[in-house]
């Protein structure tokens, strides 16, 4: 049985980020985005609204809901700015779902439960200043030395890194592996804020996100318990793949609310602006523009919507959540160009949004594997190159 309705759970989430957003985010955003500074009550005020862990089981300090609420808040969170759904791909997608699904029992009391509650803040470190898409050129690595490792090296373009206290970090472990370039040679640590040797920096003049903290942050000779180790040595890759199918689907359900916001500011600016004795919404071009957006915001939904129901009942999602991932950034960054289209020159000026919307879309088709890796991905699937194998772990199931 096909069905399409939320539960009222889901309506509960969607609205309790709706109402986030729309009393912390929206009513200054223009200002941050200008001064490219984060809204400093916006963590504090998603982990009030328990928007930091909803999707956590309730043993680890979460809601236990399921995977489409993840969609909808972060649709939500990205309708208002794009910086504020990024909080949620990190923080719950590239952070807490790793660590529930492949940290040890001590590690998820220790790692989970405080950032479930929203106490402290994860982020993922996997890009450098030398390697993003090639991840086996990453050159971080963490030399054993008794009960410790010792890790060197730098992670660059890491969102939240300026406000994590956990940061997921990989790093090669095997040294003759990383020569052959040979994945299963990285493994992956949390560090923890305030361990000697581990600096963050934020990343100035940004094109985009520009309300979001996007940093980097280095290593010298930092000393991380043995305990920290996620799994074991030679299942970083691994994880960081499972991290980005994650991530991913915020991406996608995120890039939705990005060509709903696009749709809405256009739909009012037609009926506002006129030309040659109309509203221009009523010139068919126009028409065209906002038609494109309408279809783009109901096939992408679909699309992270089977992603969702995948998750949902733990079955691999790597092909669904990249494909959704891949066309909703690509229409979103469609529609925007279109929404910025519609209001003319106005949309040339940020005394409107649309201009925020162009500038943000870009990012979403660099960020957790670029418009080619995806388009390559797909392909290779269509040929048989890839295929989706069962994971060695998976999210656990959860009632809709
Ligand atoms: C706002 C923002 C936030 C980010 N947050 C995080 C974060 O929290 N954590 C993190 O680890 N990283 C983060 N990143 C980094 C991001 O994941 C990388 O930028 C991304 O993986 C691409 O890597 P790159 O920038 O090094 O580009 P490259 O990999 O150098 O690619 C450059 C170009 O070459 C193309 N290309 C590369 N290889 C191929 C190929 N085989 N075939 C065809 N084309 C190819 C790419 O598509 C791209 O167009 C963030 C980036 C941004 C912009």
């Amino acid at each position: 049985m096909i069905d399409f309705s939320l539960t009222d759970n889901h309506l509960a989430v969607r609205d309790m980020a709706r109402n986030v957003a729309a009393k912390v985010i929206t009513p200054n955003i223009r200002e941050y985005d200008r001064a490219h500074k984060a809204n400093p009550e916006l963590l504090e005020a998603m982990a009030s609204a328990n928007l930091l862990g909803f999707c956590v089981p309730e043993q680890y300090g979460g809601l236990g809901m399921d995977y489409i609420s993840l969609g909808l808040a972060s649709e939500e969170m990205e309708y208002a700015d794009t910086s504020a759904r990024v909080v949620l791909s990190v923080h719950i997608g590239l952070y807490c779902l790793p660590v529930l699904t492949w940290a040890s029992e001590e590690q998820k009391q220790k790692f989970l439960t405080p950032a479930a509650k929203g106490d402290k803040i994860g982020c993922f470190g996997l890009t450098e200043p030398g390697a993003g898409s090639d991840v086996v050129g990453i050159q971080t690595t963490a030399v054993k030395d008794g009960d410790h490792y010792i890790l060197n090296g730098e992670k660059m373009w890491i969102s939240l890194a300026n406000n994590a206290d956990f940061f997921l970090t990989f790093a090669w472990t095997d040294l003759e592996k990383k020569k052959k370039r040979d994945h299963s040679g990285i493994s992956a640590f949390i560090l923890e804020k305030g361990m000697d040797g581990l600096t963050t920096a934020k990343i100035e003049g940004k094109l985009g996100v520009r309300a979001g903290d996007t940093g980097s942050y280095a290593m010298q000779d930092v000393e991380v318990p043995a305990a920290n180790l996620i799994d074991k040595e030679g299942s970083g890759f691994k994880i960081a793949m499972f991290c980005l199918d994650q991530g991913r689907y915020t991406v996608a359900a995120g890039s939705c609310g990005l060509i709903r916001a696009c749709r809405d500011a256009s739909v009012t600016y037609s009926h506002q602006r006129k030309t040659f004795g109309e509203e221009i919404g009523q010139h068919q071009l126009v028409k065209q523009m906002i038609a494109d957006m309408e279809a783009a915001y109901e096939y992408c939904t679909y699309l992270w919507m089977k992603a969702g129901w995948l998750k949902n009942q733990a079955k691999r999602s790597t092909k669904a959540t990249s494909l959704a991932k891949w066309i909703a950034c690509r229409e979103a960054e469609a529609a925007a160009a279109n929404a910025v289209q519609v209001y003319g020159a106005y949309g040339f000026s940020d005394e409107y949004p649309v201009e925020r919307f162009y500038r943000n879309a870009k990012g979403a088709s660099i960020y957790e594997g670029t418009r080619e890796i995806h388009t390559l991905m797909q392909a290779d699937y269509a040929l048989g190159i890839r295929k989706e194998k069962d994971l060695d772990r998976d999210l656990p199931v959860v009632e809709q």
